[in-house]
């Protein structure tokens, strides 16, 4: 190893500059990370540039700065990024784009490494006197190129790429086999077909001259504080740093900024810092860290709480200082934003008017984003006609103070505005999913399985494994057509009845999905199966989910059991155990025959088929014998946890009936079985003690689950609301609050207690994962289950975080019986960040949920005439009075929103002859529990709790999502809302009219593509990815009942 003296000049991204001089290793040795080596490189444990390329890429420091996003397209393979550029990336463009590149380089499907070119002793350069950084940093990259082909001993070409012509005329013909070119001319020679590269590196490079022609004309916005200022600002406490929320419904007007930890050190600003209007906003998006500074007192404003016109929020009608009842609060301005949070927008480029001349020049457009609260971008592009109306990827590049709007560049196109496929697109990429189709790489991983040739237990892995298959009677109940089945139940007596053994067996995922392997990888990004309206993406690859790890009926397999002894009298924990089991299930039941076996009903169990009568009852007693048990444990449980306080919320209500194709049938009532608490029980149960077991073991390195206890003030609605009917809810603790819910019932109106557990759902906190060294123990507790401990282990098919609790179990067993675990367990700051990672991929799968049954439901009113069609009329329940309208649900179609009482017009909702409502002029005039409207017509009264008539209808944006919209035609119920259970009949119509509509739609979509010249592969790809099986998952998303999307989303979250 060769000491030297390395001098760092470093420029910070705000442009101060250091002098560092720092020691300087060089070694001999330094991995090269290619499959050809002759050198013996310690190549091992990473990923390997394959040895079948034509040349390996390297990239100049520029390349790697401004066309990041170009070298993400995995068709570019063999790149070698260098020391000396990801540093600059750091340097230069700050933590993000220095992450997003450490992903690449993590990323197994992107054939790139890394090359620590400034340690190998003769790839490495000194900086030489008088030399200006980016020429030696060119020369650093060069070398690195050079020191390649000699390494691997001219096998292999190398292709450094360069933005910097005198670079190119300097180098290009100084060493045979080492070629310096332009990214243009090597796009264009090794990647013609790849347009989506070509376009996109030509929507960069314009981007980059703009900016520097940019002059700076008349100044739109006040420059930026420096970062020093702003850090001191921060620290004196005259600054307020946090996250900017723009408001959905006024995003242009309306945003706030809200920062952990504000209201420790100023009660003021528990709420946040409001920042009104685009000058004080000052360039900042949604979701940027900035810096405010607050106004004097009497400039301070309130929250607008009256309900904005139309979706999305009405902008410029937005109407203000009608309502008395906003209070001031803290109000600023921006005047730094520290980091961008910029992503990738889908924007639509809006139809232009008139007939436009075909147009072969560079034009710029304002694009508009979907998400309204993200400001038009204005985007330069070449193909203006064949954007427009289309849905486009974009992503920002600057926002300079003389400009009104931010530059942008596009990335790729989804499709046609409207069209079923593009709108789903648009709904994964605006919350950040990406699934793509899982790699031939990672499907080697997996073993084989086949109908001709099935998948076996291996002898030696069985020998390991505590044998069930002879001694437990295991079997599964789920909905009817699951495929995946991650759990299994025993039950049986022991010692001569006086103890009872409970087991939980779950299909043991980890044994095939190796730690780091890139099958592990792919499932920790996707951290969940993400369930849509019409599809869903799995999380493992078929052959994992619906075979080798699924629970089957019959056939043998791994599993992870947790069995209890219980004391057969008190049902008290004897011993616990847990550990690896081989399982045979013998029964793969569904819901309603395990129902109907414990009601002793006629049943056929279809395993018993062809047995005769005697065995067959023998083993039929046996089975119900098992049943009941279970029944009675679970009930125990689950009396044991309501003492505890759990709270009962408004859950499961639709549940879909699929053939044996996995279509659905028809979407029906979820009849409240006991079976299902049974099971769910027992699930808990088996959460509940693996999560004792791990914390005990690491204790500061466990993933739990916990559900924190609701903030008092959410629950002022639900307190008043219910106060309005007469109830009292006791919200002090989860015991007062369930049984205060139970009570409050009235018998004439069921959707009373219903409306009052989805306010009560809505107040709720989100339970999230943790590592427990991240919090004391007191806050483990998990408020809605009324457990001190839990945790997710249950589902490890499609929850990456039960991947991770079963590895810490396996490691908490290890040591244990004493053996050496092999792998230390992660770290618990590695553990936050993994915890952190899948939070927010939850989020985003209930997000895209909720968005994705939202589209369906818009398509499925969108082709009715709302004049004619009885079908667009609805019984609606008023849940919430707001200051020009109120807040509907409406239960025959799951839908909530707002119906005006007041409109732009100043005109008011009167209701005349046999309620029938009309529009008049006149006021509103609002209660706490009331609505008024006064015209000629008279008075007319809408209260909380009142059923009404409502119409739905579809409003089209265009720009964004449509939205449905609710119109009051009478202030009396529904006349066809007979007593029937809560929307049988309209929901499954709902859902088959969808089914149909949507494919359909979809037969339309693919026409219209037939007809239209293609825009690019890409646009081809994306339409692509569809597998119309419609609904057909829809009893697996329990939480996408229809009936109250926010809801249950919520409660999934908080409960499950
Ligand atoms: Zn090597």
């Amino acid at each position: 190893m060769k000491k030297t003296e390395k001098i760092l000049h470093l420029k910070s991204c705000r442009g101060r500059k250091l002098r560092v001089v720092r020691e300087h290793y060089l070694r001999e040795r330094v991995p090269c990370y290619s499959g050809l080596c002759q050198a013996d490189c310690d190549n091992t444990g990473a990923k390997v540039l394959p040895g079948d390329l034509t040349h390996y890429v390297v990239p100049d420091v520029a390349v790697v700065l401004d066309y990041l996003e170009v070298l993400e397209f995995r068709e570019l393979r063999g790149v070698v990024f260098t020391q000396t550029a990801c540093q600059a990336v750091q340097h230069v463009k700050g933590r993000r784009q220095y992450n997003r590149l450490r992903n690449l380089l993590k990323d197994p499907q992107h054939d790139c490494v890394l090359f620590a070119n400034e340690f190998q002793e003769y790839s490495y350069c000194p900086r030489e006197k008088g030399e200006r950084q980016e020429e030696w940093q060119t020369r650093c990259v060069y070398s690195t190129a050079v020191w390649y082909y000699n390494h691997l001993a001219g096998m292999k070409d190398v292709v450094m790429i360069t933005e910097d012509q005198a670079a190119a005329a300097r180098y290009g013909s100084l060493n045979a086999g080492v070629y310096v070119i332009s990214v243009r001319d090597f796009l264009v020679n090794f990647l013609p077909e790849l347009t989506a590269a070509h376009d996109l590196y030509a929507a960069v490079s314009q981007a980059l001259q703009e900016k520097e022609s940019e002059v700076a004309e008349k100044k739109e916005f006040a420059e930026h504080l420096p970062a020093e200022v702003l850090e001191a600002g921060v620290k004196s406490g005259r600054y307020v740093q946090g996250t900017l929320n723009v408001s959905k419904h006024r995003a242009h007007s309306e945003a706030s900024v809200t920062a952990e930890g504000l209201s420790t050190k100023n009660s003021d600003l528990s709420w946040g810092v409001l920042v009104c209007g685009a000058k004080n906003r000052n360039r900042a998006v949604h979701g940027d860290v900035v810096v405010v500074e607050l106004l004097p007192r009497g400039e301070w404003r309130g929250r607008d709480s009256a309900l904005a016109e139309g979706p999305g929020g009405g902008g410029a009608e937005e109407k203000r200082g009608e309502d008395a009842d906003r209070k001031p609060m803290p109000t600023g301005r921006v005047v730094g934003v520290p980091q961008r949070n910029w992503r990738d927008y889908v924007v639509t480029f809006p139809p232009r008017e008139g007939p436009q001349a075909q147009s072969r020049n560079t034009q710029r457009l304002l694009a508009v984003p979907w998400d309204h609260r993200i400001p038009k971008i204005r985007v330069s592009t070449q193909q203006a006609d064949a954007l427009q109306d289309h849905r486009v990827v974009v992503r920002i590049d600057s926002w300079e103070s003389s400009s009104l709007y931010p530059n942008g560049h596009s990335v790729r196109v989804l499709g046609r505005a409207g069209e079923l496929e593009t709108e789903v697109q648009t709904i994964l990429i605006e919350n950040g999913i990406h699934v793509p189709p899982f790699s031939d790489a990672q499907l080697r991983e997996l073993p084989a399985s086949s109908p001709e040739r099935p998948w076996a237990v291996d002898a030696a892995q069985a020998a390991q494994r505590r044998d069930l298959r002879r001694s437990h009677l295991v079997f599964s109940v789920d909905p009817l057509g699951c495929e995946d089945v991650d759990d299994a139940l025993s039950v049986r007596r022991l010692a001569g009845g006086t103890l009872l053994e409970l087991g939980v067996h779950i299909a043991d995922v980890t044994h095939f999905v190796a730690e780091g392997s890139l099958t592990d990888l792919e499932a920790r990004a996707r951290a969940t199966t993400y369930y849509l309206a019409d599809r869903r993406y799995d999380m493992l690859p078929a052959v994992l989910s619906a075979d080798l790890c699924s629970l089957l009926g019959g056939v043998d397999r791994y599993a992870m059991s947790v069995v209890w002894e219980l004391d057969a009298q008190t049902l008290a924990v004897e011993k616990v155990w847990y550990g690896r089991t081989l399982v045979r299930s013998s029964y793969q039941l569904h819901y309603e025959l395990a129902q109907a076996l414990l009601d002793g009903g006629a049943a056929e169990v279809p395993e018993l088929r062809g047995l005769g009568p005697a065995e067959r009852d023998a083993r039929l007693a046996e089975l119900t014998g098992a049943l009941e048990t279970l029944t009675r444990v679970a009930r125990h449980l689950r009396a044991h946890r309501d003492q505890g306080g759990a709270l009962e919320l408004e859950g499961v209500e639709v549940r879909a009936q699929l053939d044996e194709q996995r279509n659905i049938t028809a979407l029906v009532p979820r009849q409240p079985l006991e079976v299902h608490e049974t099971v769910a029980e027992c699930m808990i149960y088996a959460n509940h003690w693996v999560a004792r077991k791990i914390q005990e073991a690491f204790p500061h390195q466990a993933l739990l689950r916990r559900h924190p206890p609701p903030r008092q003030e959410f629950f002022s609605q639900l307190v008043e609301s219910a106060a309005a009917r007469g109830f009292t809810v006791d919200t002090r603790s989860n015991k007062a609050l369930a049984d205060s819910l139970d009570r409050a019932v009235d018998p004439r109106d069921p959707l009373v207690n219903r409306m009052l557990r989805i306010m009560a759902t809505s107040a709720m906190s989100q339970a999230v994962y943790f590592s427990t060294g991240l919090q004391s123990q007191d806050q483990f507790y998990h408020y809605g289950l009324a457990l001190d401990r839990y945790t997710h282990f249950t589902s490890p098919i499609r929850r990456y975080a039960d991947v991770v609790v079963h590895r810490l179990l396996t490691a908490a067993i290890d040591v244990d019986e004493g053996r050496d675990p092999g792998r230390a367990v992660a770290s618990n700051k590695d553990l936050e960040e993994t915890t952190r990672h899948i939070n927010n991929k939850n989020r985003a799968s209930q997000q895209a949920q909720k968005l994705s049954t939202e589209l369906f439901q818009c398509l499925y009113f969108k082709e009715r005439d709302p004049q004619s069609d009885q079908r667009c009329l609805a019984d609606a329940v008023i849940y919430s009075i707001r200051d020009n309208g109120v807040l509907v649900f409406v239960p025959e179609y799951g839908v909530k929103g707002p119906v005006y009482m007041k409109n732009r017009e100043g005109q008011v909702v009167a209701t005349g002859e046999g309620g029938l409502c009309e529009w008049q002029s006149g006021a509103v005039r609002r209660q706490s529990d009331h609505i008024s409207t006064t015209s000629s017509c008279g008075t007319s009264t809408f209260r909380l709790f009142d059923h009404i008539t409502v119409c739905v209808s579809v409003r089209s944006t265009h720009c964004h999502a449509d939205a449905l919209h609710l119109e009051a035609v009478s202030n009396r119920p529904h006349r066809g809302a007979e007593p029937k259970r809560p929307g049988a009949q309209g929901r499954s119509q709902l859902v088959q009219e969808v089914v149909r509509l949507a494919e359909e739609a979809s037969q339309q979509a693919r026409e219209k593509a037939a007809r239209r010249p293609k825009l690019s592969r890409e646009e081809r790809e994306f339409s692509q990815s569809q597998t119309p099986n419609l609904y057909s998952l829809l009893e697996e998303v329990r939480e996408l009942a229809l009936l109250d999307l926010e809801a249950v989303s919520q409660v999934a979250a908080a409960t499950a």
